[in-house]
């Protein structure tokens, strides 16, 4: 069977790839690979900080690799905060602890989108601050070449956090089609819609009929 790293240590995105691509692939974590390096995310792009990952593998360890990459865009605030979704509210200069990182990003987030003023009308009784998508992109070196695959899911921002599951921004978007957040929906629902999922289904159709 083929080996195939997955750039992360994430149990969650493992257990993902590997109930779709564990028939064909046996799928290893940073962890399995003896692999306990911060590597670096330093990109302009969600592709360029997936590249980043994935390349770093195959140089260290020498196997074909794939990694991603995931945010938050919101449009209503330039389509930020995209590659920095995860220390949105370091780079405004707040102080977080890795207990309440999630909490304070969406705070920020929120203020900044209140200072706007904008009228975007209502979503299930909330009101919407600003239409805003998650993206995910997957870079994967496999032999010898480099093949991307991008996942999105758009929806809106409202102004108040909804429901208890999930990470992120999950509590305070509601994806299109829907009337309850991601926090709300639940991983059943979100793994089936989202940006993540969607990404990894175009890396599973190429790698199983490649
Ligand atoms: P990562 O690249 O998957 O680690 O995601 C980077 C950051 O984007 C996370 O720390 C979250 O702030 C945000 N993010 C990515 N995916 C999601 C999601 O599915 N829900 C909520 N927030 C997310």
């Amino acid at each position: 069977m083929e080996t195939l790293v997955l750039a992360s240590n994430n149990a969650h995105k493992l257990e993902e790839i590997r109930a779709i691509l564990g028939d064909k692939f046996e799928i290893k974590s940073l962890r399995d690979i003896g692999c306990t390096a911060d590597i670096p995310e330093t990109g302009c792009s969600f592709q360029e900080n997936a590249l980043q990952k994935a390349q770093y593998v195959k140089e260290h360890y020498g196997y074909d690799c794939f990694a991603d990459d995931s945010g938050l865009e919101v449009e209503a605030l330039s389509w930020e905060p995209g590659i920095y979704s995860a220390r949105y509210a370091q780079i405004n200069g707040r102080k977080v602890t890795p207990q309440n990182k999630d909490n304070v990003n969406m705070d920020v987030l929120l203020e900044k989108l209140e200072a706007q003023q904008s009228e975007m009308g209502e979503k299930a009784g909330a009101r919407i601050l600003s239409p805003a998508r998650f993206r995910t992109a997957i870079a994967l070196l496999y032999h010898g070449s480099v093949h991307y695959f991008d996942g999105i899911v758009p929806g809106v921002i409202i102004n108040e956090k909804r429901g208890t599951e999930g990470f992120g921004y999950d509590p305070i978007f509601i994806p299109d089609g829907y009337t309850q957040t991601f926090a709300q929906l639940g991983s059943d629902v979100k793994n089936g819609i989202s940006h993540r999922a969607r990404a990894v289904a175009k890396l599973a159709e190429f790698l199983t009929a490649n």
